[in-house]
């Protein structure tokens, strides 16, 4: 077996890798610092997966990491694609209250936002539709959130690789990381000793984790998020529509996303699935783990953990197209269910773990430093939005090196 060293290995190419490595490179020009990527690109995954929405950071608990790094994170994010002339969209967020009990949650939105930094406005009829005209005005409020953007996260990921490939990070794509013991990172026919290794492996971070030796009380829970297409090139949305999400269940709901071509995509749904990597049909299922994650969705269906049975109801709606259209209606005028198609092409798969002590799906970002290893797992949303802001945190608060 062939040996080389390395200051840092990094597990996991996707954003949260690359800028970890881009952070490190900073400050440290001349460490020698590795990614090792099991695909073949930066985008296999959540990277290239996502709304590409750079998240004002309003959604989350005040004091929870998610809150403070999705804030700095955001501006970190925005500085670098201004910096490098990569596309963005400026266009602010519409939250648009569906029901009554979501007008009663714009206040304590109003107020997180306020305790977390983010300007926001609450608008009325009028002013909803002077910024965007195709908006649902039924209960004649909604909150503007001017500073949310979208990016083309794709373009974002393959800059940033490429920039840190001409500073002198190598990053091995096509290599699985198989095992890690001590500072070893085990590969196909190769171990690499290294100075600090940092995993980085979202979907497959606890299973590295443990195989790594971590005992974690954590368990895993994949959630497919599928989205559906405009079939009119000519649509355009100016703003984001998202509906005003319901606090006790864990995702924002189905809103409008669309990218540098102009084309909209409504989604994603947050369905409860049986492998990491099923992106559709019976591809990426694994027999052992799919049980394991069958048997553990069971028991929190049973339980009704997290409103899961209530996530799952609404879920249902989901299947068919007019159901799809139902759910835009409160949000957006005019969309009908034969103006949308499934996208087979863009569906992402959150990295969701679960916490069996206390009963819930964890709802913060989690960093576990254990022998000279550091683990991030449930690198949920806003992970790529506060991406530059998480990779300081990791490294200021978890990071020793060794030479
Ligand atoms: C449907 C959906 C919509 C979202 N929308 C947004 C949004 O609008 N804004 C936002 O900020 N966030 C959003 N997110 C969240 C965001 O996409 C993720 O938080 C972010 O991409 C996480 O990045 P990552 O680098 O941890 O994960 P990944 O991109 O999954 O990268 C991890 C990498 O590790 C690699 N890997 C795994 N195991 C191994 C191994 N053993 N050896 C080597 N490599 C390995 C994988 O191949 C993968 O490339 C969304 C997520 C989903 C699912």
């Amino acid at each position: 077996m062939d040996r080389s060293t390395a200051d840092l290995v990094i597990v996991g190419g996707g954003i949260v890798g690359l800028t970890l490595a881009a952070t490190w490179r900073e400050r440290d020009p001349k460490a020698r610092i590795v990614i090792l990527e099991k695909e073949a690109n930066s985008i296999a995954h959540g990277t290239g997966r996502n709304s590409g929405v750079l998240h004002s950071g309003i959604y989350y608990g005040t004091g929870s990491l998610r809150a403070r790094l999705c804030v700095e994170g955001q501006s970190l994010m925005k500085a670098y694609v201004s910096e490098h002339d990569l596309w963005m969209d400026p266009c602010g967020k519409l939250l648009v209250p569906t029901s009554d009990a979501a007008c009663d949650t714009l206040p304590i939105l109003v107020e997180r936002g306020h305790a977390n930094g983010v300007t926001t406005e609450l608008v009325d009829a009028k002013a909803m539709l002077e910024l965007e005209p195709r908006v649902e005005t039924r209960y004649g409020q909604a909150l503007w959130i001017p500073s949310t953007s979208v990016v083309n996260p794709k373009a974002v990921a393959g800059h940033l690789a490429t920039r840190l490939i001409a500073s002198g990070v190598s990053i091995r794509y096509g290599t699985p990381v198989q095992g890690i013991e001590g500072r070893d990172v085990m590969i196909p026919g190769e171990m690499i000793g290294a100075g600090a290794i940092i995993n980085a492996a979202g979907l497959h971070a606890d299973r590295v984790a443990e195989e790594a030796g971590l005992e974690l009380h954590y368990s895993f829970q994949p959630f497919k998020g599928k989205y559906w297409k405009h079939h009119d090139p000519e649509f355009r949305m100016r703003r984001l529509v998202y509906p005003v999400p319901d606090l006790q269940l864990p995702f924002l709901g189905v809103h409008t996303a669309h990218n540098e071509a102009g084309e909209v995509f409504f989604g994603p749904s947050s369905t409860p699935i049986l492998g990491r990597e099923n992106y559709r049909g019976l591809q990426g299922l694994q027999w052992g783990d799919g049980l394991r994650l069958g048997m553990g969705l069971c028991a929190k269906l049973f339980r009704n953990t997290n409103g899961l049975r209530t996530l799952a109801w609404r879920e249902a709606k989901l299947l068919t197209k007019s159901g799809v259209a139902a759910e835009l209606a409160g949000l957006i005028r005019g969309v009908r269910s034969t103006d949308f198609s499934e996208s087979l092409a863009k569906v992402g798969i959150r990295s969701q773990i679960f916490d069996p002590k206390a009963q819930r799906l964890v709802n913060d970002f989690v960093v576990i430093e254990r022998d000279g290893v550091v683990h991030i797992l449930n690198a949920i949303s806003p992970a790529f939005t506060a991406s530059f802001a998480f990779a300081r945190h990791v490294i200021d608060h978890y990071l020793t090196t060794r030479e």
